[in-house]
């Protein structure tokens, strides 16, 4: 049921991302965290939480950042299947979200206190700590009125914690956790390349 959004909007024999797989993919005992950068209208990125069996999602046009001071809007937007976590590639011009989508980070997370996310989701205030390979530590996300009409708006904040950083700039960060790929090299079909990296984001060649 919480997929049929997901699955109306797009032509599975047309598009190559996921219709949703029977299982669960992945084998972390927690639940999982994953982040796309979507080079579509307009570049956004794409933060999705697992709860209750789908990747809960929001668009967030500005990206998550690490700097506690930034309230990032995030717009909540259809639920999408776990395996949507391993999709990286084109979306065919003339498709629902035509464009490059990059996985940009992923992981686990963990709420703050560990009470149920699908509760504090439902609350409009949801705590969690989250362990990627670009972003850590807490962050809050709290239902908001800004927005329009019916845009289920939410603001994502980092909270204070030894992972906060001031410089934050998304923009350094343009590489694909999955294959190493920055957005140009996925929109060329370029191979994965390997890219070695500190938990502080620093790219070693
Ligand atoms: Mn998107």
């Amino acid at each position: 049921m919480a997929l049929e959004e997901y699955r109306k909007k797009r032509d599975f024999k047309r598009t190559p991302e996921p219709a949703a797989a029977a299982k669960r993919p992945h084998r972390s005992k927690l639940p999982i965290f994953v982040v796309q950068k979507h080079d579509a209208t307009r570049l956004h990125y794409d933060f999705r939480l697992e709860i209750g069996g789908v990747l809960v999602s929001w668009a967030a046009p500005k990206g998550p950042s690490l700097n506690p001071a930034d309230k990032r809007l995030a717009v909540q937007t259809e639920d999408h299947p776990i395996d949507y976590a391993d999709f990286e590639g084109i979306i065919p011009e003339g498709q629902y979200g035509a464009g490059t989508v990059m996985v940009w980070d992923r992981g686990t997370y963990e709420t703050d206190p560990p009470d149920s996310a699908a509760v504090q989701l439902s609350k409009g205030e949801l705590a969690f700590t989250l362990q990627g390979s670009k972003l850590r530590g807490g962050f809050v996300l709290i239902r908001t009125r800004l927005g329009g009409r019916g845009q289920r708006s939410w603001l994502l904040i980092k909270r204070q914690d030894e992972y906060a950083d001031r410089s934050w700039d998304a923009e350094k960060y343009d590489w694909s956790v999955l294959t190493g790929r920055t957005m140009q090299e996925i929109a060329s079909g370029a191979p994965a390349h390997a890219k070695k990296m500190t938990s502080g984001g620093q790219i070693k060649e």
